[in-house]
């Protein structure tokens, strides 16, 4: 698929991950980077048989407080998808997900249902907040932190996508976890209060925290406004479509339309009854599945005759390794939903079609063992997505 590209930078950074995975060797497999940069054959997809690569996320039992909810897909849940975790989550209204970081994987959200509001600070205290709809993006780089609020009298329900597949959420560095276990004597120092200050502070992590409904527009924070350079929110869905077939449609962004998310590329894939997404790979990324509405047969190819159907109902979660050859059909009734996710800031694919439209047909012929007139008929250019 003919996205646009910058493949000199995309050249650039595979290069530079290669030098950095020669200096350190088969650490970076140790840690979980399922990269071919080091050469290092993943023990789970070496066996004669694929594993699965589905996980049944939302029927999963995670972390419920009240209405507010919480269920991960790690490589806990789902050992394949080392690559990617992902989350479900959702917040009643005047309920927050708490202040917190993680340095370990850079967060790339899809809002569902409802409202939300984000803050997200970054190094020198640059901070933004927007407030997100259904459809909308957000993505906080590595370790910078943010606190996530439901807006307005409605529940919300969102999808984060983590690129690593061994973060949990259940693992973030929150700010009363840090408060609650720091002395009152540190922190009286720290903020220049009397010690009295902190006393009825939660002990332990808060992780939903539960208040008065936020007000309708923002208030200034206490040092004012520190607006970043980029911003942190992309409206997916309130742009047109990046392919837009006879039987589907895929809304994309990556790096090249929204430059803050460097590690992470997002897609809605939407298809009529029947339709379905082309046999295909990506050379750089891994692919994270997860089911808005109805129900997908993904196929995955894993070489050595190795090959997997698994059925993706609403609220299941699938994984496709780097590399590996896949498709995706609608064999629901109505139209389906898949929220993609992929572990790179550049999109790439190689499509099935579009690879044999890229051969004269005696190479077609010869590698067949059928006659060229065959390969006439052949479509001449990528198909993508077929209703
Ligand atoms: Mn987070
Ligand atoms: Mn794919």
């Amino acid at each position: 698929m003919s996205f646009p590209r910058r493949d000199f930078l995309a050249g650039t950074a595979a290069f530079a991950a290669g030098v950095t995975a020669a200096l350190v060797g088969t650490k970076r497999a140790d840690a979980g980077d399922a990269s071919f940069m080091n050469n290092v054959p993943d023990p789970l997809l070496s066996d004669k048989e694929l594993p699965t690569f589905k996980f049944a996320l939302e029927k999963s039992k995670g972390r419920v407080s009240g209405q507010n909810y919480a269920k991960e897909a790690t490589v806990n849940q789902l050992p394949i998808s080392k690559g990617i975790a992902g989350v479900t989550m959702g917040l009643a209204p005047g309920a927050m997900r708490e202040l917190h970081w993680h340095a370990t994987a850079a967060e790339w959200a899809f809002v569902n249902e409802g409202r939300v509001r984000t803050t997200v600070t970054g190094p020198a205290g640059f901070e933004e907040t927007n407030d997100f709809e259904p459809g909308d993006v957000w993505y906080f780089p590595r370790g910078h932190a943010h606190v996530l609020e439901c807006l307005g009298d409605q529940p919300c329900h969102f999808i984060l996508m983590f690129d690593n597949g061994y973060f949990s959420e259940f693992g973030t560095f929150s700010i009363t976890d840090w408060i609650g276990h720091t002395s009152k004597a540190l922190l009286a120092k720290n903020f220049g209060l009397p010690e009295s200050t902190f006393e009825g502070f939660p002990e332990k992590e808060v992780y939903f925290a539960q208040g008065a409904l936020p007000p309708a527009k923002r208030a200034t924070p206490l040092q004012g406004v520190k607006a970043p350079s980029e911003t942190h929110k992309y409206r997916l869905l309130a742009n047109p479509p990046h392919v837009n077939n006879k039987g589907g449609r895929l809304w994309l962004v990556d790096s090249t339309k929204f430059p803050i998310s460097k590690t992470f590329t997002g897609a809605i894939l939407e298809l009529d009854p029947g339709a379905m997404r082309e046999l295909h790979w990506h050379p750089t990324a891994d692919e994270w599945h997860y089911v808005l509405k109805g129900t997908v047969s993904v196929t995955m190819f894993g070489s050595g005759g190795r090959y997997r159907t698994e059925t993706l109902e609403k609220g299941d979660v699938g994984y496709i390794p780097q590399g590996y050859g896949h498709s995706i059909e609608n064999v629901g009734d109505g139209h389906c939903r898949v929220l993609i996710g992929f572990n790179s800031g550049v999109y790439q694919d190689i499509d099935l079609s579009e690879w044999s439209a890229s051969n004269p047909p005696d190479v077609l012929a010869t590698n067949f063992g059928k006659p060229a007139s065959l390969f006439e008929k052949f479509p001449r250019k990528d198909v993508f997505i077929t209703g």
